[in-house]
């Protein structure tokens, strides 16, 4: 029931009516009995920061976001974490009572969640990992590798400069490399994480050989839809661990949902499959 005391959070992007995001946090609200309402707001593409004005002081309690505005959304903020600051993007908007606005990002701890859930023997200091990608995902990933003590991290790009970005941006660990290098890297990582967006639906994906990774590595595609990219089959095929982005995405609402409501979702609702049955 919707009261006068609901605790209102959303998602911003831009489409949004495809957002996971409602099926999950709703369903967790439901079952943890929380006086709270999780909705999708759309505005144009200029629409942010007149948005993020408009809740300023708490009308609503929080906002995730989606693209096209993740880096944007820093710009919106008084405060910024130092996670979202490095990875120069925020999926989360905080409406403090006191007027204020803070950023943070969710969506590394989101990753290194899917990784506790689906390769829990993966441990991110035993070596080099291998990132694909140099968007505002792949840096995500790149900051939250480092922050939990990757000794190195390879950035994989098909455009090498925006690779070099993010290792001037990220520091010394950070080693850019051309796309065709791949299979260099892929030989030393302990993991391999495709954070480009090919793959998506009726994309033939990344076509990059994984036969050069050792047994153990596990292999990640951030892409969800669908839920087993060309990649992540490759992967399997040749037996490899993988973890897949609907982990991902579920492990970034977590903390998000701990934000909003100030509790952690109940273990007990399988939002694994809501969110699945809503893929289809
Ligand atoms: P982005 O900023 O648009 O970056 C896209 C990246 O993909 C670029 O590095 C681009 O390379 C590369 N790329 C695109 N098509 C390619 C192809 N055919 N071959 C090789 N490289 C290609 O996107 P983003 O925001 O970082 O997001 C990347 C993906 O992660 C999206 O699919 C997004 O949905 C997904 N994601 C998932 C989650 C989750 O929770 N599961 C969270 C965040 C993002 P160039 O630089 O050379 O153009």
């Amino acid at each position: 029931m919707i009261t006068g005391k609901t605790v209102v959070a959303g998602v911003v992007g831009r489409p949004v009516a495809h957002s996971l995001s409602p099926i999950l946090h709703n369903a967790w609200l439901k079952a943890a009995g929380i006086d709270g309402v999780y909705v999708a707001f759309a505005p144009d593409e200029t629409g942010l920061g007149r948005l993020a004005e408009g809740f300023r002081g708490g009308a609503i309690r929080g906002l995730n976001v989606t693209l096209p505005f993740k880096e944007e959304a820093l710009k919106v903020a008084d405060r910024v974490s130092e996670i979202a600051e490095r990875a120069a993007a925020a999926n989360v908007l905080l409406f403090e009572p006191n007027g204020r606005i803070l950023a943070d990002n969710t969506d590394g701890v989101g990753l290194l969640r899917a990784f506790a859930v689906q390769a829990p023997q993966w441990d991110a200091g035993a070596g080099p990992v291998a990132v694909l990608g140099a968007g505002g995902a792949a840096r995500g990933a790149v900051a939250a590798l480092l922050m939990a003590g990757a000794p190195q991290v390879w950035v994989v790009n098909r455009t090498l400069a925006r690779a070099e970005a993010i290792a001037d941006a990220l520091g010394p660990r950070v080693r850019p490399l051309p796309l065709a290098h791949a299979a260099g890297a892929f030989r030393e990582a302990t993991a391999v994480i495709n954070a480009t967006s090919a793959g998506l639906a009726d994309d033939e994906g990344l076509d990059l050989p994984l036969e050069t990774t050792a047994p153990a590595t596990v292999v990640m595609d951030m892409v969800y839809k669908p839920l087993e990219t060309p990649f992540l089959k490759q992967a399997r095929e040749l037996g490899r661990p993988t973890v897949d982005g609907l982990a991902m995405l579920i492990g970034q609402a977590e903390p998000s949902f701990d934000a909003f409501y100030g509790e952690y979702p109940p273990a007990d609702v399988d939002v694994r499959a809501l969110a699945l049955e809503a893929l289809k």
